[in-house]
C-alpha cells in the first residue's frame, strides 16, 4: 500500500521488469533473455555516420516483424461486435503513423491482431549480437488498431457510460499515454493540420448522447438539466478553461466534499453550446505556448458533463468527467535540471499513481479511497464511490519502434488496472 505524501517513484523505462504473459508463437520465445533494447528513446536521433548501419539493423527487424505478422490470425474489432458492460473497462488505442515517422521510415512495432488482444514486438540483440524479436503480448477489453475512428473508439468506451450518469451514477472516462500518442486527438477531436474538429471526439460524442437520453421518455420525469465545465490541473492548481484559466481552490468540508472554488458550470441546451465551450475551453488551454514547450502535455484537462434536478440548488443526479491526461513520459523523466520541472514530474508522477489506487478502490469498494494523494484524484473524489459509479481508460500508443519504452510503461499500467479489476472480482 502506498503512503499518502510519499508517493512512490514511477522506474526509470530501461530498468523495469514486466509480468510476462503467454507469448505467441511459442517458437518465437525460446532462448529470449532479455537483452538492452536496441530501440532508441524518442529525441535521440541516429549519428549520421552511423546511419547506414542503424538503416541495415532496423530494416533486419522490419522483415522479422513482418514475418511474424504473417503468421497472425488478424480479425480487427468492427462496429458490429457486441459491447459488454465493464463497472471498469480498460482499452488500448493505436495511432497511425505520422508524416515525419513515414519519412523517417519508423517501424511498427505494435499489431493488433484482433478483439482486446495487442502485441509488442521489441527488438532485442543477444550478447553474440544475434537479432531477435521478444514478442509481448498484452490483453485488455478492447484494442483500437490503427484504422479504428474516433467514432468507433466512443462507441465501445465512453457511450457504454452514458446511462450510467442518468441512472445516478458517477462515469469517468480517462485518456492515458505518451504525449504524442494521441489523447488529445480522441478526447478533443481529430486534427485536420492544426486545426481540430471538436465535433468528432468523445467530448462532443459523448455530449451528443446526454442530449439524446434526456429527451428519452424514460428519464423525462426527473426533469434534468446539462451543466458543463472544464479546468485543467497544472502542477496541481485548478485552473478555469471557461474562464480565462482562472486559479482556483480546491476545498473539502467536514464531510469530505471536495469543491473547487468558484469553477465556471454553464448551463446547456444543446450538444452544439457544448462543442462551442470544448472549442473555446481548448484554445484556452493551448494559447500562447509554443510547440516544443507545450504545457498541455504536461496539465490534466477535465470536462464534466453534470445532470442536475431542473431546479440547480437541488442536488447533483449524476456526472460524466472525461479526462485528458498529462502525457505520462512527464513522469519518468527525471533528467533534468530544473527544479521547476523536477517538481512538475514529481506531481504529475504522484497524480497518475494516485488515479491507479482510486481505480483500485473502486474496484475492490473498497471505504478508503486515497484521493488525497493528488489533485486530481481530490476533484475526481466522487468517480471512486459508490456501485453506480463507472470507469473507462483508453491507454494510447504510438506505433514506433523509437517510442518502444514508453508504449511498454503505458501498456503495464493498463494492464495494472485490469488486473485490479480481476482482483475486484475474486473479492466478491
Ligand atoms: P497527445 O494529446 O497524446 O499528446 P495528440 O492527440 O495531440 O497527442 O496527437 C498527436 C498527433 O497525432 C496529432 O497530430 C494527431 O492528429 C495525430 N493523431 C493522434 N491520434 C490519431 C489517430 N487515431 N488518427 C490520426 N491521427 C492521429
Ligand atoms: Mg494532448
Amino acid at each position: 500500500s502506498i503512503k499518502e505524501n510519499e508517493p512512490e517513484r514511477m522506474p526509470p523505462p530501461p530498468a523495469v521488469k514486466c509480468r510476462r504473459k503467454s507469448v505467441a508463437p511459442p517458437e518465437m520465445h525460446k532462448g529470449s533473455k532479455r537483452l538492452s533494447c536496441v530501440a532508441k528513446p524518442p529525441d535521440i536521433q541516429p549519428k549520421r555516420g552511423k546511419f547506414g548501419e542503424v538503416y541495415k539493423a532496423n530494416h533486419k527487424f522490419s522483415e522479422m516483424i513482418q514475418d511474424f505478422r504473417e503468421t497472425l490470425e488478424i480479425t480487427p474489432l468492427s462496429t458490429n461486435d457486441q459491447i459488454e458492460p465493464h463497472r471498469i473497462c480498460v482499452c488500448v488505442r493505436k495511432r497511425p503513423f505520422n508524416k515525419p515517422e513515414m519519412n523517417r521510415k519508423e517501424i511498427d512495432v505494435v499489431s493488433i491482431p484482433g478483439k482486446g488482444v495487442l502485441l509488442v514486438h521489441e527488438p532485442k540483440q543477444k550478447v553474440d549480437l544475434t537479432k531477435y524479436l521478444d514478442n509481448q503480448v498484452f490483453h485488455f477489453d478492447y484494442s483500437f488498431n490503427e484504422t479504428a475512428t474516433n467514432d468507433l473508439v466512443y462507441k465501445f468506451t465512453a457511450k457504454p457510460l452514458v446511462q450510467s450518469i442518468f441512472e445516478g451514477g458517477m462515469a469517468t472516462c480517462f485518456a492515458y499515454g505518451q504525449t504524442g500518442s494521441g489523447k488529445t486527438h480522441t478526447m478533443g477531436g481529430d486534427f485536420i493540420g492544426k486545426q481540430q474538429n471538436n465535433a468528432k471526439g468523445i467530448y462532443a460524442l459523448a455530449a451528443q448522447d446526454v442530449f439524446t437520453h434526456i429527451n428519452h421518455k424514460r428519464y423525462a420525469n426527473l426533469e434534468l438539466s446539462v451543466y458543463v465545465s472544464f479546468f485543467e490541473i497544472y502542477n496541481g492548481k485548478v485552473y478555469d478553461l471557461l474562464n480565462k484559466k482562472t486559479k482556483l481552490r480546491v476545498l473539502e468540508d467536514e464531510r469530505q466534499q471536495v469543491q473547487v472554488v468558484g469553477l465556471e458550470e454553464v448551463y446547456v441546451s444543446s450538444s452544439e453550446e457544448v462543442i462551442k465551450l470544448i472549442q473555446m475551453g481548448s484554445s484556452c488551454r493551448t494559447s500562447g505556448q509554443t510547440s516544443a514547450n507545450t504545457n498541455s502535455s504536461r496539465s490534466h484537462a477535465i470536462l464534466q458533463i453534470a445532470l442536475r434536478r431542473s431546479d440547480r440548488a437541488t442536488s447533483l443526479h449524476g456526472k460524466f468527467s472525461l479526462v485528458d491526461l498529462a502525457g505520462n513520459e512527464r513522469g519518468t523523466d527525471v533528467s533534468s535540471n530544473d527544479r521547476g520541472t523536477l517538481v512538475e514530474t514529481a506531481e504529475i508522477n504522484r497524480s497518475l499513481l494516485a488515479l491507479k489506487e482510486c481505480i483500485r478502490s473502486l474496484g475492490m469498494n473498497s471505504d478508503h479511497i486515497p484521493f488525497r494523494m493528488s489533485t486530481l484524484t481530490k476533484v475526481l473524489r466522487d468517480s471512486f464511490i459508490g456501485v453506480k459509479s463507472r470507469t473507462c481508460m483508453i491507454a494510447m500508443v504510438s506505433p514506433g519502434m523509437t517510442s518502444c519504452e514508453y508504449t511498454m510503461n503505458t501498456l503495464r499500467y493498463a494492464d495494472r488496472v485490469k488486473e485490479l479489476k480481476g482482483n475486484s472480482k475474486a473479492n466478491e
